[in-house]
């Protein structure tokens, strides 16, 4: 995965790669995304993320995400980014029979 440094705003403490391996361990390497149907995603998670973007680098801030969810919650608090990749569900307008010529 690349590293979007540009996008970064909050700098990682020194000892992050132990409280990262203290929020996979809490969260038992599990995605904590929960969908909008209110499933828990439960991929095994390989990322740390930021509930609450920010220096707040404390465990109650942080939550372990699978690579799909912590991807796709960046591109959200991206917001307009977010907002033109989204994907058009309609499906074409079924033709009355009658209608048909
Ligand atoms: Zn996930």
């Amino acid at each position: 995965m690349a590293w979007q440094g540009s996008t970064r705003r909050s700098r990682l403490p020194k000892d992050w790669p132990r409280i990262r391996a203290r929020v996979l361990r809490r969260d038992k390497g599990v995605c904590q995304a929960v969908f909008s149907d209110g499933r828990l995603c439960g991929q095994p998670a390989t990322q740390v993320d930021h509930i609450v973007p920010g220096d707040d680098h404390r465990l109650a801030n942080l939550q372990a995400l699978c690579a799909w969810c912590h991807a796709r919650k960046s591109a959200s608090e991206g917001g307009a980014a977010a907002a033109r990749t989204r994907v058009r569900t309609d499906r074409p307008k079924p033709t009355h029979p009658a209608l048909e010529d």
